[in-house]
């Protein structure tokens, strides 16, 4: 840091997703900042590397589509409001069909270099192991699911609550050259091209019903990963392990990460497979791939075997298997104001994947919030809060006051982490979705889609309004 600036810094614990998008909203607004990153000091579970926003599982930001997609209406909105973890994932895309994909490398390098030099950023190498200083004023917890044990244990003492763990689970990255292109295919789900890709983003391994069945039963039996440390512990819904969805039915695999819809076998057109196995570019040289879907959690050595019974993946050599992780967040709602600060700690803000969202758009996205509430508490002009028509606000009203606690059982946790989805968007107005003029049919499905277009555009425009205020 190498800027005078007449304010006080603001302190933000942990240089991920969140914090690291924290820290950049901040000091664009001309307020320093002091980012703590243990990373290099003490490492997690499951991040490899100390670079800055590491992702630790799939390459992927998931659908980059603002005109009917939830999350793309979220990346939509943070560029512009200027996100650094959105215009880092964009120069470092890769190929990835109506998805934002990164290579990881470039994007966890771009955002290193850009919070490095940064004149008002300061990084500090340590860990934070108790709650903020007194004389920290204005502080933000962005710790993620890895949170350590200390500081962990030091917010469970100040909030009193009983911290919720859950399951999450990492898929397997597989050498490119390993793969056997003369029974894999390139090819994007219904030939979708979007907007980074060719409609030849994944490969795609095809099975039949006999190998299909195999294959489930192989899961079923594998050799898991022993968890009686986290017993009763649940799985997150959105990221359940491979074996675990198989566990629940022979079916559901085939419906979930395993369906053949809009795929069509480049080696053999006419016969359709019973199930596809899809696999995303990881990295922008192209010699990664990941298997869409295939977070796991059995053991490294019954995992390479299950997995090489893949037709085409026989051969595969694997960059890194899947794993199993635990994963903690606080009852955000219970505990957190509607501008993310704990009510018992004024100054004190939480931020990311810790206050319940889900993902890391959604974390990078409350990271952004978290960061611009602190920078104009710090100028003392509060910041009025994103409409809750816009992606920004319905997250932020699910993680700090939209989910219900029910009154019934006022000392029980239901909260769940959560992805932006447009069940967390305010309705339409009765009478917005009509037949357009021209239109014969105007089914059930056509319907749906005018809802989302609807919403999305709604959520823009609010976007842009609030950003023009602020
Ligand atoms: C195993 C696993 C796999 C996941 N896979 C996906 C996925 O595929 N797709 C997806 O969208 N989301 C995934 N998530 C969920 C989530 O999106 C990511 O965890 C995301 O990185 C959360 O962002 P964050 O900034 O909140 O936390 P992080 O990105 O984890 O950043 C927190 C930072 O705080 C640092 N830190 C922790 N404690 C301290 C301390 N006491 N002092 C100083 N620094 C500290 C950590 O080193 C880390 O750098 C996964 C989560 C886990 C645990």
């Amino acid at each position: 840091m190498t800027d005078k600036s007449s304010y006080s810094p603001i302190h933000v614990i942990g240089g991920g997703l969140a914090g690291s998008e924290a820290a950049w909203q901040i000091a664009e607004s001309g307020i320093p900042v002091i980012l703590h990153e243990m990373r290099g000091v003490r490492g997690t579970d499951a991040h490899k590397t100390d670079g800055l926003a590491e992702l630790v599982c799939s390459n992927s930001f998931r659908s980059d589509d603002a005109t009917s997609n939830a999350v793309g209406v979220l990346h939509a909105e943070m560029r512009l409001a200027g996100s650094l973890i959105m215009s880092c994932a964009d120069k470092n895309q890769v190929p990835a069909g109506g998805a934002l994909a990164v290579d990881r490398e470039g994007f966890s390098e771009a955002v290193t270099a850009a919070i490095d030099s940064h004149p008002l950023i300061a990084v500090v190498r340590e860990e934070v192991s108790g709650l903020p200083p007194k004389d920290w004023d204005l502080a933000i917890i962005a710790t993620g699911p890895l949170t350590a044990p200390s500081l962990a244990s030091a917010i469970q003492a100040e909030t009193g609550a009983d911290a919720l763990a859950f399951f999450d689970a990492i898929a397997p990255i597989i050498h490119t050259e390993s793969i056997d292109m003369d029974i894999c295919w390139f090819q994007s789900r219904y030939d979708k091209v979007g907007p980074g890709g060719t409609g030849k983003d994944y490969i795609n391994c095809p099975m039949d019903e006999a190998q299909y069945n195999a294959f489930v039963d192989a899961l079923i039996a594998g050799d898991k990963t022993g968890f009686k440390e986290w017993e009763g512990t649940p799985y997150f819904d959105g990221c359940l392990p491979i074996e675990v969805m198989a566990e629940r039915g022979r079916e559901t695999l085939r419906h979930g990460p395993m369906k053949p819809m809009g795929l069509t076998n480049a080696h053999n057109p006419t016969v359709k497979a019973y199930a596809v196995v899809q696999l995303r570019q990881d990295n922008a040289l192209g010699t990664l791939y990941n298997m869409v879907g295939f977070q796991t959690k059995l053991k490294y050595g019954a995992q390479a075997e299950v997995i090489r019974m893949i037709p085409g993946l026989e051969k595969a050599e694997f960059a890194r298997l899947g794993g199993l992780h635990r994963n903690t967040y606080i009852n955000s709602p219970v505990l957190l104001d509607n501008s993310l600060t704990l009510k018992s700690r004024p100054g004190l803000r939480f931020a990311g994947q810790i206050t319940g969202c889900e993902g890391y758009v959604e974390s990078a996205s409350i990271g952004l919030l978290a960061g611009r509430f602190a920078a104009a508490e710090r100028k003392g002009q509060p910041l009025p809060l994103p409409p809750q028509t816009t992606a920004f606000g319905s997250l932020l009203n699910h993680i700090t006051g939209g989910h219900i606690v029910s009154d019934d059982e006022p000392g029980k946790r239901s909260f769940q982490p959560m992805n932006i989805n447009f069940g967390l968007f305010p309705l339409l107005e009765p009478g917005a979705i009509t037949k357009p003029e021209g239109v014969k049919r105007f089914r059930g499905k056509d319907k749906t889609v005018m809802k989302k277009q609807l919403v999305a555009a709604r959520a823009l425009e609010d976007c842009a309004t609030w950003l023009k205020a602020v």
